[in-house]
């Protein structure tokens, strides 16, 4: 079985391993950089930026802990910088190294398709080459959206691969848009001593989360001084000498250095030949089947090109299911235990359904929560903020579940397994968890769905 891939995002370049495992010959498309938005310009950049935040917060509480610092921390930007960069090579080269090793055919150029069974790839030089192949998986990834009005420069207004390439900090910055991006960048930006602004249309941050997460990191950040519009749009954009300023929907004007548009993503389908082969597309995205098949027979699509979440282990999922039907498994993408995370400080986690959402839905739901302040190791740590709360249906099944707080992002793989087995509050409540640590948080948060948390009055 031929398999050709174009884009080597975590969808494509997944989907390329596991095609070759299986037992295909794989070649992959890829125009900019393997490893794609998540390794070069998302998760990993944004994350080896906010581990450096949070290593100078803990320095900065060091005395607390009875450790006398002998002199002033101080944050070098420019080291920081190259650490980023640094951390992004090493899992791009470790990338390169596994498509090596597994064989697959990697081509540095733009991949479009001539046909179901045809890919062609131009490179930089104009030079083309077609790949005869029996399927092909589109995984194309998203770019970010940005309106006429925000007037888009690159350089004053900016989105988030232009401020993951900003190598000196603007002394103020806007940022439009409340939701994981947006408060990602805020919070660093703001660790590193810039003036940020958000505005977020929203009257509220990350607004697909339950309002009782949410509130714990915009107080956070409103406590760090970050500067909150919310409720509001912006109106108009003027890009000056060295300044942008943002009038909103209320009238306020607001100035900064630069302003950084973070209002969502949009699929990367042009130029791809779907039209003209009449691959369905709908609102923008490749219209898929649960085996991620598009509407042209032997075209599959995952990632971010098509409706599913944004995110980087979803379309890795989806490259493994799609690689798995070609190969003649039976597999089918499933999207009820999907987590969503945050690496703010507090870290937000979630999986499954919201307690909003049960109540939108008249499921019979009950909840069970437990704050990090009732936890030994919480306070070894010195971080008692937090919770953990389940949500659970008639059944006793756990549906949904949050977790802020330290190491939330990791604590949520536990209630991950929990919904995506359909395990019941009882079943969790029943592990025997390791003492000390911060996962006993979600024992007893299982325990109190029926009112028998120990640690908890
Ligand atoms: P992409 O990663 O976008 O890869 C698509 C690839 O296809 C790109 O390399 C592109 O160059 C290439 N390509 C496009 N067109 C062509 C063509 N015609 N020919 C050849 N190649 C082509 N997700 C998480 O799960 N966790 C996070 O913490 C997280 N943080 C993020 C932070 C930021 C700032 C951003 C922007 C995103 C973040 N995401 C995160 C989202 C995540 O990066 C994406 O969901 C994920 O990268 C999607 O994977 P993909 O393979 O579908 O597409």
């Amino acid at each position: 079985m031929k398999i050709s891939i174009i884009g080597g995002g975590p969808g494509g370049y997944v989907a390329a391993l596991k095609a070759a495992i299986l037992g295909a010959e794989v070649h992959l498309v890829e125009k900019k950089r393997l490893g794609g938005t998540c390794l070069n310009q998302g998760c990993i950049p944004t994350k080896a930026y906010l581990s450096c935040a949070d290593l100078y917060d803990g320095i900065m509480k060091a005395p607390g802990f009875g450790i006398d610092l002998a002199g002033e921390a101080t944050l070098d930007f420019g080291k920081i910088y190259q650490r980023k960069h640094a951390v992004v090579k090493q899992l791009v080269d470790g990338v390169t190294y596994l498509l090596n090793k597994r064989k697959v055919t990697v081509y540095q150029g733009t991949g479009s398709l001539v046909s179901n069974h045809a890919v062609k790839v131009t490179f930089e030089d104009g030079q083309t080459e077609t790949i005869e192949t029996d399927r092909i998986i589109i995984a194309t990834g998203s770019v970010p959206i940005l309106p006429p009005l925000f007037k888009f420069d690159g350089k004053q207004v900016i989105s988030s691969d232009e401020a993951l390439q900003l190598d000196t900090l603007p002394a103020s910055m806007i940022i439009v848009g409340g939701g994981v991006i947006g408060c990602e960048f805020g919070q660093f930006f703001r660790k590193m001593g810039v003036e940020v602004s958000i505005v977020e249309m929203l009257k509220t941050l990350l607004p697909m989360e339950d309002p009782d997460v949410s509130q714990i990191l915009q107080k956070k950040m409103k406590k760090e001084k970050v500067a909150f519009y919310l409720g509001k749009g912006v109106e108009t954009v003027d890009v000056g000498e060295g300044s942008v300023t943002c009038t909103l929907t209320t009238g306020e004007t607001l100035t900064a250095e630069k302003i950084l548009v973070s209002i969502g993503r949009r699929a990367n389908t042009a130029s791809l030949g779907l039209e003209e082969l009449g691959i369905a597309v709908e609102r923008g995205k490749i219209v898929v089947d649960e085996t991620m098949r598009t509407s042209l027979e032997d075209v599959y699509a995952i990632g971010d090109v098509v409706d599913t979440p944004f995110l980087a282990h979803v379309a890795s999922k989806e490259g493994v299911v799609a690689v798995e039907n070609i190969m003649g498994r039976q597999s089918k993408a499933l999207y009820h235990a999907v987590p969503r995370c945050v690496y703010t400080e507090p870290e937000i986690a979630a999986v499954g359904i919201t307690e909003k959402e049960a109540a939108a839905k008249g499921i019979d739901y009950r909840t069970g929560k437990f704050i990090f302040a009732g936890i030994g190791k919480a306070m070894v740590i010195g971080k008692t903020e937090g919770f953990v709360k389940v949500i659970t249906d008639e059944a006793d099944r756990i549906i949904g579940a949050s977790v802020t707080g330290a190491h939330a992002t990791d604590l949520l793989a536990e209630l991950t397994l929990c919904v995506h087995l359909g395990l019941t509050a009882k079943d969790l409540g029943e592990v025997i968890h390791p003492h000390p640590t911060l996962s006993e948080a979600i024992m007893e948060a299982a325990h109190d769905v029926h009112n028998e948390a120990a640690h908890s009055f």
